[in-house]
């Protein structure tokens, strides 16, 4: 059985290695690069079609072993922007930006409405899939976007993202405080179990 991870993005593939004590497996390695369409209007759509279009390419170009396959779909809202940047926040400033350019524009949307500091989310849905149907989990970390980049730390947003209960941007907090309070980490509690569950029921298939 293979724990396959569905996304090539270097910074989530990292925390999702250093938050699973399982052996990951990031899809490229098995299938090579390629494009999968993310049109769906929901995080948790999103994170589905990415898990489902990985699972179904692994069974049939290489059908020898089992595999769960696990997907996140994850950005900011924040309320004063309607939501925004929200499911679009990997490509807020257009289809080939860099997380330096969504990051700039979104500090550029806040400095336009005088925003110094506003409330904002990270959401993180994890979509698992095996032979044993499609599963959906969410996680959620609150606080505050502010009108500047601040530390080196990270990915993305998270240099203009003060967590509720501290002072300091996810840029310059300690990652491992990151790893115990983020969305992703809160959405992976939860799918800890569950992808436990599938792994006996396929040990037990054998
Ligand atoms: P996805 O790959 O479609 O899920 O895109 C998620 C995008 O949301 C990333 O490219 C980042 O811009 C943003 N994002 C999601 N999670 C985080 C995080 O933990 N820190 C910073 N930015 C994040």
């Amino acid at each position: 059985m293979k724990l396959v991870l569905a996304t090539g993005n270097k910074g989530k593939l990292r925390e999702f290695k250093e938050m699973c004590q399982d052996e990951v497996v990031a899809f490229s390695v098995l299938l090579g690069e390629m494009e999968i369409v993310e049109d769906g209007d929901t995080f948790s759509a999103n994170a589905l079609i990415k898990a489902r279009t990985i699972y179904e390419k692994l069974v049939k170009e290489k059908p020898s072993e089992s595999y769960i396959v696990i997907a996140d779909d994850s950005g900011i809202s924040l309320p004063a922007l309607g939501g925004a940047p929200g499911i679009y926040s990997a490509r807020y400033a257009g289809g080939k930006a860099t997380d330096k350019d969504n990051l700039y524009k979104l500090i550029a949307a806040l400095k336009e409405k005088s925003l110094k500091r506003t409330s904002a989310y990270y959401t993180a849905a994890i979509a698992i899939v095996s032979n044993y149907g499609d599963y959906v989990v969410h996680g959620w970390m609150h606080g505050e976007a502010i009108d500047e980049a601040r530390g080196e730390k990270g990915f993305g947003y998270d240099p203009m993202f003060i967590p509720i209960g501290y002072h300091l941007t996810l840029g310059e907090l300690d990652e491992e405080i990151k790893k115990k309070i983020s969305h992703r980490a809160k959405a992976l509690e939860l799918a800890r179990p569950i992808i436990k569950m599938l792994k006996q029921k396929q040990g037990n298939q054998k």
